[in-house]
């Protein structure tokens, strides 16, 4: 058993920074030294939502400090991040090649703790504590399955390697793996927050010739033209049924975009991509909206799609490297994602600072 510090959340609606115990990794468990974990919307609404004490965080990176008998994916000393939806591999969405929808170890597969890493793990007053997303990342250890680690190279930096575990992910995949966005093509992204910036890139990335930053704030559109956006429209609040910015949208593109991206998590623009993008242009939903809400069947037509991806149908071995790369060619901005770092003593502020938009991204670093 190991002392360390963790962010508990105590299922009432509060948090605060407490003395725990993390064991032994199990024969497929891996032990971490988390380095960097990043702050996100998922992590505040856990706090709140969640009836139940845990280890909050599920955005990590750091340095393995201890592996199970049967553990071969890293050493001990390898740097790693943490992905959040952990593939079992053998189960059908695994075997379809969704490992984000695995039906045992998913966030979604609603199976409780059943077949993760196991809750004893890690202990408050000699009670087994659960781990949020079964990483518990604002800890400086914790433990987590083999298949939720992925080895990186030692020369990037351990917050930006946090942020590519969700947000990043999120955004480059929605756009690469679940839109499979073409060359050439025209391609709009609704809120240009941590997610939303992702989005531009990869579409940047991928070779769409046309890449319009859509939100209400001047600042994040400028923002928005750093990672790659070639037009900006301001959408004025109460133009909620997007009319005013579609019909900007076909002054830029003709008939409508072939894509539209939602990455704000307002109920209310869960139809918002619809309305911009051409007859059977696709429309993505990346930010997980889950509210019920109301809108016209006639935006559907004729034949668009309307998708959900979770976590940029995310396949950590194969996507994470992937995006490495493209940092390491410049192709990818990551380190400029960070607006700020916080101590663990601090998430307060980050908190602050994320729900009031003054920040694209935050990081809890650990030393
Ligand atoms: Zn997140
Ligand atoms: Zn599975």
């Amino acid at each position: 058993m190991q002392t360390t510090k963790a962010v508990i959340s105590d299922g009432k609606g509060n948090y605060k920074v407490s003395t725990i115990q993390v064991g032994k990794p199990a024969e497929d468990e891996v032990q971490i030294q988390i380095k960097a974990s990043g702050i996100c919307h998922t992590d505040w609404d856990s706090i709140q939502n969640w009836n139940k004490e845990f280890i909050v965080g599920h955005e990590g990176a750091g340095i393995v400090t201890a592996i199970g008998s049967k553990v071969s994916k890293v050493q001990v000393g390898d740097h790693v991040v943490l992905n959040w939806a952990i593939p079992c591999g053998q189960c059908f969405q695994c075997r379809e090649g969704n490992l984000h929808i695995c039906e045992n170890h998913s966030p979604v597969c609603g199976c409780g703790l059943k077949g993760h890493a196991h809750p004893e793990a890690t202990h408050k007053e000699n009670k087994p504590l659960e781990r949020s997303f079964h990483l518990g990342t604002m800890s400086e250890h914790t433990i987590v399955k083999e298949a939720a680690v992925v080895k990186i190279d030692k020369d990037i930096p351990f917050a930006t390697a946090a942020i590519v575990g969700c947000g990043v992910m999120t955004g480059w995949g929605s756009v690469i793996n679940a839109a499979q966005l073409q060359a050439g093509s025209s391609a709009c992204i609704i809120g240009c927050g941590g997610v939303g910036l992702n989005a531009v890139q990869a579409a940047k990335l991928a070779g769409a010739a046309q890449v319009i930053a859509i939100d209400i704030n001047q600042e994040r559109l400028e923002q928005a033209y750093k990672f790659g956006a070639t037009h900006g429209i301001i959408a004025e609040k109460d133009d909620v049924d997007f009319i005013n910015v579609a019909k900007k949208v076909r002054e830029i593109t003709g008939r409508g975009a072939d894509y539209a991206f939602e990455c704000t998590a307002i109920p209310a623009l869960g139809s918002a991509p619809l309305a911009l993008v051409r007859n059977a242009g696709t429309a993505v939903q990346v930010s997980g909206i889950e509210q019920r809400i109301d809108f016209d069947c006639e935006l559907f037509e004729w034949d668009k799609k309307y998708i959900n991806p979770l976590y940029g149908m995310c396949n950590p071995d194969r996507d994470f490297p992937r995006i490495f790369s493209l940092y390491k060619n410049k192709n990818l901005l990551l380190d400029e994602l960070i607006t700020k770092t916080y101590a663990m003593e601090n998430l307060q502020q980050g908190f602050d600072d994320l729900l009031n938009g003054r920040i694209a991204k935050g990081v809890v670093i650990f030393d």
